[in-house]
């Protein structure tokens, strides 16, 4: 039988009832864009992360735009962050205006370094955007500690209910940055039927400053401040989304159980290194995510098992032909280029059945044998 990476058949299969029912009544009430749906959601994710506002939006890519333009980015300034992600991160950094700088990441969780982040300080730098890649959080504590000036933007697109100890206190993904953003593109832990996004942060201005922008910066209607975007969260996907939330929980738990069923299966096996996991994080893990050197023969014996495996990402963004303008070569962040010649992702989704994972497990066994 084939494993697939992600299964949202099987998903869809147990909320079927609580979601059709939760769209039919938006197509009754005929109000599609914004509405109660959306503020009743916004509240729940406010709720979740633990911040005072959120701003729902039309996907996570634009979240991340529109944080950066909250902030009064844009041309002539300066972003750090990580190439060792999906395009989004860097891609709105350049499609505001300003220029994404690179800088390497730690190995073993793939969490943007924060030395290598403060030595990339400019007179320009305006922001700092790390990423909290596969469900665990990045070290927030220790950017701020070490550029405490620099607004933060945390790309939480992966890992929206992940959370992190501070002094002895859980918190939440997106709680801890200037501005947090999150997607609810259909393969995230939290998935929408379409895309979606979301906007989180503590500062009352921003989130105002927010709310116009998402609606074509105007103050109401055909009165314009700034010149904003149309990126709002529909209706529909907003009482999709809401029917689901209450399954979060459950569901990043399955996923840490079955993370920790492959950890114990993989402990023996010197050829892969398994997810590290920072001691102060709970991972969603929406990806279980090893590394190999021999990472491309592993992935074509498992697809051979009929076992869906993904490489998430094969080239580091500063070797992306799109980024060549801003003069990076081949060796300069040897930890992502690394990496991207390293990992693969197994299938980790909550619905896995222990004789699917059995199957993964034993297809990487006698890979290794
Ligand atoms: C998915 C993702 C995004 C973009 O989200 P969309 O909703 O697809 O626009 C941004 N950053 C990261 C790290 C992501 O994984």
């Amino acid at each position: 039988m084939p494993v697939p990476l992600l299964d949202l058949r099987a998903q869809h299969a147990r909320i079927r009832d609580n979601v059709v029912s939760a769209m039919l009544q938006v197509v009754e009430d005929q109000a599609f864009i914004l509405g109660k749906p959306v503020v009743e959601f916004e509240k729940e994710i406010a709720a979740l992360s633990h911040t005072r506002f959120a701003i729902g939006c039309a996907n996570g890519t634009d979240a991340l735009l529109l944080a950066l333009r909250a902030l009064d980015i844009g041309a002539g300034h300066e972003v750090i962050t990580t190439p060792f992600t999906f395009f989004a991160t860097a891609g709105t950094i350049h499609n505001s205006g300003a220029r994404p700088v690179f800088a390497d990441i730690e190995p073993d969780t793939f969490s943007l370094n924060p030395a290598a982040a403060a030595a990339a300080v400019t007179s320009r730098t305006r922001a700092v955007m790390p990423v909290d890649l596969f469900g665990q959080i990045a070290p927030l504590e220790r950017y701020h500690e070490a550029m405490p000036r620099v607004p933060l933007i945390e790309d939480a697109a992966q890992s929206i209910g992940a959370r992190r100890s501070f002094d002895g206190e859980w918190t939440m993904a997106g709680e801890r940055a200037t501005i947090g953003t999150f997607s609810f593109f259909p393969s995230k832990n939290l998935g929408g039927y379409g895309d979606g996004g979301m906007i989180v942060t503590q500062d009352e201005k921003l989130a105002t400053r927010l709310r116009r922008l998402r609606t074509h910066g105007a103050v109401k209607s055909y009165v314009h401040e700034e010149v904003g975007y149309n990126s709002r969260l529909d209706a529909i996907q907003a009482a999709v989304l809401s029917a689901k939330l209450p399954f979060l929980a459950e569901w990043s738990a399955a996923r840490r159980a079955h993370a920790a069923v492959y950890d114990a299966a993989f402990a023996d096996l010197s050829g892969i290194q398994t997810p590290a996991i920072d001691a102060a994080n709970e991972s969603i893990y929406n990806q279980y995510t090893i590394r190999t050197e021999r990472r491309d023969a592993l992935q074509a014996h498992l697809t051979s098992k009929g076992i869906g495996t993904a490489i998430y990402y094969p080239i580091p963004l500063h070797l992306q032909q799109c980024f060549a303008y801003l003069g990076y070569k081949a060796g300069a962040f040897p930890e992502s280029e690394r990496a991207s010649k390293e990992v693969l992702s197994l299938p980790v989704y909550p619905e896995l059945t222990s004789v699917q994972q059995d199957e993964v497990i034993e297809a990487v066994r006698s890979f290794f044998r």
